[in-house]
């Protein structure tokens, strides 16, 4: 599967707002949000235009970045969500952070979307036992998501669960730090997730 290499802060610089892709550097003074606010590129410093259009474009766009999904991927998880019962948007968002990949993440094993997707697709964590190396795997309730023994001397894992505690575990997810295991309590309900989207904009933008 494709995925975007380029320097990920200017991502956030576009959004204008911080993504918070980079884990640690992105609460220090180096975060190019605070450096260089504006967005990246030639015209970065012209005053921005606001349509209707534009503002739903942009809404989408910093949702797949925070979730770091191309076009495609991200277009197929709107398609799904349309089609489940409920609001679609609330669907959106559900679906995106059952991925495997978030629930890493969340659980506190990486410090970025980006660090937890590697650590999957390398084969170093169990969902119900059994060894699962798709970073789009949704998980279900009851799901236990663990690092396998072999992989838990690794030096990032560890750190990043030390600091798990200062990020806080969402309500749904359940953290055993001493058995490098956690557990899928509930699905996620839309108070649950704390993103900054307007999932409305975005659908708005794919109803057109
Ligand atoms: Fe975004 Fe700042 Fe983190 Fe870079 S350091 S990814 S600009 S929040």
């Amino acid at each position: 599967m494709a995925r975007y290499r380029e320097a990920v802060c200017r991502l956030c610089r576009r959004e204008g707002m911080e993504l918070y892709l980079k884990g640690d550097r992105c609460f220090t003074d180096k975060c190019a949000i605070k450096r260089r606010g504006y967005p990246p590129g030639q015209h970065g410093q012209r005053r921005p235009k606001h349509s209707d259009y534009g503002v739903q474009l942009r809404e989408k766009q910093k949702a797949r970045r925070i979730y770091g999904l191309l076009e495609k991927q991200f277009h197929n998880y709107f398609e799904k969500a349309d089609r489940m019962k409920g609001r679609t948007g609330d669907n959106l968002l559900i679906l995106l952070e059952r991925r495997l990949d978030n629930v890493v993440f969340k659980l506190g094993f990486a410090v970025t979307r980006r660090e937890s997707r590697q650590l999957v697709r390398h084969g170093h964590f169990l969902v119900a036992g059994r060894r699962v190396n798709i970073p789009s795997y949704l998980v279900r309730p009851g799901d236990v998501v663990e690092i396998r023994e072999r992989s838990r001397k690794i030096l990032s894992v560890n750190e990043a669960l030390d600091a798990v505690a200062r990020k806080g575990i969402p309500v749904w997810l359940e953290l055993e730090r001493e058995n490098f295991r956690g557990s899928v309590k509930a699905l996620p309900s839309r108070a649950d997730i704390t993103e900054p989207i307007q999932e409305q904009l975005i659908v708005e933008l794919y109803s057109k």
